[in-house]
């Protein structure tokens, strides 16, 4: 489940009653933050823009870890160094006054932020996170605008600046981000908002899952990092052994907000589109990864090496990219989760790429339990 941004912090409060310190949960954050961005971008010219708060104090330890990282960067400050409202936000914008690998700055003027503008590559926008309330005011309302105007690519730190991530209500003008980093788990705000979130990434910051049943009474998804892995019918992929598809729009709401992976394992074992229907026999997808059954087309050619070839290479990629859930098409002889169909039969068992996800501990639901 998402998380509303009051949820997460009450984690982070309940966390420090149990000897977590903030600072510790800031450097997680910026740091993910810096590993994302260099992930995507390579070293380059970074602007980071900076709120007084612990949004802020997120970009602020990014700075120093991108530095590490190769890049040239420029810390904007928006707003008063005398009113930065937090410790923690404190500590790290006096660690970055000290360095001298970083550019400090305040922000002073509009046209002094479009110079840093054009100079820079990618803009970080860490000006304002879970807190924002009413509609945005200036200078974050021209900022906005004008980061939206410029073209240039924008990573968002927790949510973007203007972007509610409860309730995801637009606050005036929001920034729109080509990558958004989220901690802990995605904002229930961010769903059907990707115009601005771009592609969200969920990271840990050590904020302890055995907290979430006890403060929340409920546990959070998302955390990890990882994608979720779809079948690609389910998303208008004309996949299917008739060349048709399985569109699901609950799917698609239910993925809008994180980073997913589309695979059709039948595709990536080598058979064609369209194809005849294929129909297990002897048993479901765990007996034909232990040799026991079989896959045998309408013709009455024998596919099996072709579906397991197909899970393999899900498996291959879900092992290369992290991924811990996937929610597959029901019934089918691949995909299938908890009951196949056979010859318009159910019989139960999960189909072979699932059988062998579930063996490799990755939690597979099908798209009618969304
Ligand atoms: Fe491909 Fe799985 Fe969809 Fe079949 S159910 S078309 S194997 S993604």
């Amino acid at each position: 489940m998402a998380a509303s941004g009051e949820e997460i912090a009450e984690l982070d409060r309940a966390a420090e009653r149990i000897g977590i310190p903030r600072l510790l949960l800031m450097e997680n954050a910026g740091s993910s933050v810096a590993r994302r961005l260099v992930g995507r971008f390579g070293s380059c010219r970074v602007l980071i823009l900076a709120g007084t708060g612990n949004n802020g104090g997120d970009g602020m330890v990014a700075a120093r870890h991108l530095t590490n990282l190769g890049c040239e960067v420029c810390l904007m400050l928006v707003g008063d160094p005398n009113a930065i409202r937090t410790e923690e936000a404190r500590v790290n914008w006096n660690i970055c006054c000290n360095l001298r690998s970083i550019k400090v700055e305040v922000y002073s003027s509009l046209e002094d932020f479009l110079r840093k503008l054009n100079w820079a590559d990618v803009i970080v926008d860490a000006m304002l996170g879970t807190g924002v309330k009413g509609e945005l005011r200036e200078p974050f309302l021209s900022i906005v605008k004008n980061l939206n105007e410029s073209g240039k690519a924008v990573v968002a730190v927790d949510t973007p600046t203007g972007l509610d991530p409860t309730t995801g209500r637009i606050c005036g003008e929001a920034v729109k981000a080509v990558m958004t980093v989220t901690f802990h788990a995605p904002k229930s705000g961010f769903a059907g908002r990707d115009e601005y979130t771009g592609q969200v990434w969920v990271e840990d910051i050590g904020l302890p899952r055995e907290l979430e049943l006890e403060v929340l009474g409920r546990k959070l998804e998302g955390a990890g990092g990882g994608p979720v892995l779809v079948s690609a019918c389910l998303l208008g992929v004309n996949c299917r052994y008739d060349g048709g598809n399985s569109l699901s729009e609950r799917v698609i709401q239910k993925i809008s907000s994180v980073f997913f992976l589309p695979v059709c394992p039948e595709i990536l074992g080598g058979l064609p589109t369209p194809r005849s229907p294929n129909w297990l026999v002897g048993g479901a997808g765990k007996e034909v990864i232990e040799g026991r059954a079989k896959v045998i087309n309408e013709e009455g050619q024998d596919v099996t090496e072709n579906f397991l070839r197909g899970a393999r290479e899900v498996l291959g990629l879900a092992q290369k990219f992290g991924v811990r859930r996937a929610i597959l098409k029901s019934g089918s002889p691949s995909c299938g989760v908890g009951w196949v169909k056979v010859k318009g039969q159910k019989i139960i068992g999960d189909g072979v790429t699932t059988a062998l996800l579930r063996q490799h501990r990755i939690e597979v639901i099908s798209d009618d339990e969304i």
